[in-house]
């Protein structure tokens, strides 16, 4: 592994020929390389080409137009030199802090504009001057109109997410506002998809520009292991609590965790110990011997969780590491296949688990293609969920100790309460102590994490319950746990077995509607799923005869219960 200084970071920037304050600002963020978008578009974008960029958020897309911008427009003006078009106000503020936080070094001023916010404040801060303005097109035509937002000596036009704002019906405000801006200046234009009316305002409007498709990327990845994927849609601010509740609910044995910058490794590795896990942080900031330590204490089994940057992680070997959590999406499809690679090595199992926001959706979609593999959208497991699965862990534990035996020495301890209690009591109360003690990090949080709707998808229906441990397949008119029949089938996670495979086997081979199916619990090596009484026989028979993911595997009723 090569470490990677904080000047071995710059350098990467400035290869690309950004100046030494937005250097200065790439490093305190902590940005360790330029994504695939940033490397293609900045030095383009410097020499003042105009770009057709089709990428979807998450790519790093906003840095790639705001960094050259910065470096090209002049500061201090009284009208704005830059307009950034996009289709919502949260697009719009968001994006002016990031400009904000990106121009910081260069005292940049830049206002969001957008529908809803009070006028008088807006003209308030025009008339003072600004840089670069952020808007939605229909405010920032509104302004354009009363003469309050001044474009004559705009030197940079960039429409964000263009697909969007047509769909938004924006068409006849971009034309207009394209109609106002001085015919000499530098157009980008950045959008997820590209159709015919992208395809028209880009030949109408941009000069020549250079094309960057950092979104569709078909082109295959060759071996991507079998690897259980599962993707949550959770809030910036509730990616932590929803963290920490899915590691309570998989138990990992080693999780490398991947943040995007050094700034965001050390924060989550510092709150991640606050929580109780044993956290260590990997980034390039550190020195060889740091990060020597912490891999030894990992090897060691002294560490949990490992938190890296993509930089750092490069080259690692974890033998032992058994899931991979993507805290923020990667910035390209190829990165997460990368990411998830370091586990289901040599035929055991993976388990990669994607925390992403709502916006990013788009980027799943385009790994889900690369990678040809499904990554099921679940819901965050629930504070009862985790209740669950530490009962069945505790009643794991405490079979296996008495299968072990060597339990005699307790044997007085319970005859002598014995005389007092009933046996089921003793029972339950030192069951209650063992299980006390495994009381993981999240569970005593009831914190709310709020179900995060994919960004303009109506529903995600159809796609499946979570399939980690101890996970149930539904609600409705199934059989409730223990309600039904139990069958067990001789493929587990180990055989790549997934939910749906079994939903599609029961439905497929029995014919049956997919509401006789209650919980489905996969384990390494087998799977119990519970079908309602009434059919189990029929589905038992049809299982027996049929194929799960093309392999003939033994299907018996669970003789355990
Ligand atoms: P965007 O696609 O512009 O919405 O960016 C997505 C996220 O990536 C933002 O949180 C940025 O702060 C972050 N980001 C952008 N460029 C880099 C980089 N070179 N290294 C690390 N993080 C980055």
């Amino acid at each position: 592994m090569t470490p990677t200084s904080s000047s071995a970071a710059t350098q990467a920037f400035a290869e690309l020929g950004l100046g030494p304050e937005l250097l200065k600002t790439l490093t305190s963020l902590g940005y360790e390389e330029p994504t695939p978008i940033q490397a293609t578009a900045i030095p383009h974008l410097l020499e003042g080409r105009d770009l057709l960029g089709l990428a979807a958020t998450g790519t790093g897309k906003t840095a790639a137009f705001a960094l050259p911008l910065l470096q090209l427009i002049e500061t201090g003006g009284k009208v704005p030199s830059a307009l950034i078009l996009l289709p919502t106000r949260e697009l719009a503020v968001q994006v002016a802090q990031a400009v904000h936080r990106y121009g910081k070094e260069l005292g940049v001023e830049v206002l969001p504009i957008y529908g809803g916010q009070s006028f008088p404040q807006q003209l308030k801060v025009l008339k003072r001057g600004v840089d670069v303005v952020v808007a939605t097109p229909g405010r920032a035509l509104d302004h354009i109109r009363r003469g309050t937002l001044k474009l004559g000596r705009l030197k940079v036009l960039i429409l964000d997410e263009a697909d969007e704002m047509l769909d938004m019906g924006f068409a006849e405000e971009l034309e207009a506002i394209l109609a106002e801006v001085p015919a000499r200046r530098q157009t980008l234009l950045f959008s997820a998809t590209l159709g015919p009316r992208i395809e028209t305002i880009a030949s109408r409007h941009l000069h020549d520009p250079v094309e960057i498709r950092i979104a569709g990327i078909p082109e295959s990845e060759g071996d991507v292991p079998l690897i259980r994927q599962t993707a949550f849609l959770v809030r910036r601010a509730h990616k932590l609590a929803a963290l920490g509740r899915v590691l309570d609910l998989e138990s990992p044995e080693a999780t490398l965790v991947f943040c995007r910058t050094r700034n965001d490794v050390d924060e989550l590795t510092e709150s991640l110990n606050g929580r109780g896990y044993r956290a260590e942080a990997l980034h390039g900031g550190m020195s060889q011997e740091q990060r020597d330590r912490v891999m030894r204490k990992l090897r060691g089994g002294k560490v949990d969780l490992l938190v890296a940057t993509d930089v750092a992680a490069r080259g690692l070997d974890i033998p032992h590491l058994t899931h991979v959590v993507n805290y923020d999406l990667p910035s390209a499809a190829k990165q997460y296949v990368h990411r998830i690679g370091r586990v289901g090595r040599a035929g055991r199992e993976g388990v990669a688990i994607t925390l992403a926001e709502p916006r990013e959706h788009v980027m799943l979609k385009n790994i889900e293609r690369l990678t040809k593999q499904e990554i099921l959208v679940a819901p965050i497991p629930t504070v009862a969920d985790l209740r669950t699965r530490r009962l069945e862990l505790t009643r794991a534990s405490v079979r296996e100790s008495i299968l072990e035996g060597n339990l005699d020495r307790f044997r007085v301890v319970v005859e002598s309460l014995s005389d007092e209690f009933d046996l089921v009591d003793i029972a339950m109360g030192a069951v209650e102590m063992g299980h006390e003690a495994t009381i993981t990090g999240s569970e005593g949080d009831e914190e709310e994490i709020p179900v995060a709707k994919p960004f303009h998808e109506k529903s995600h229906g159809g796609k499946g319950a979570y399939s980690g441990p101890g996970a149930s397949a539904g609600k409705g008119s199934r059989p409730r746990g223990g309600e039904g029949t139990p069958l067990f089938i001789g493929m587990g996670r180990s055989g790549g077995i997934r939910p749906k495979d079994i939903v599609g086997a029961i439905t497929g081979e029995a014919g049956v509607d997919k509401r006789v199916i209650g919980s489905i619990q996969i384990s390494e090596r087998f799977t119990l799923v519970e079908v309602a009484n009434n059919v189990s026989d029929l589905v038992l028979r049809a299982l027996k005869g049929g194929t799960i993911r093309g392999k003939k595997v033994t299907v018996r009723l669970d003789k355990r219960r």
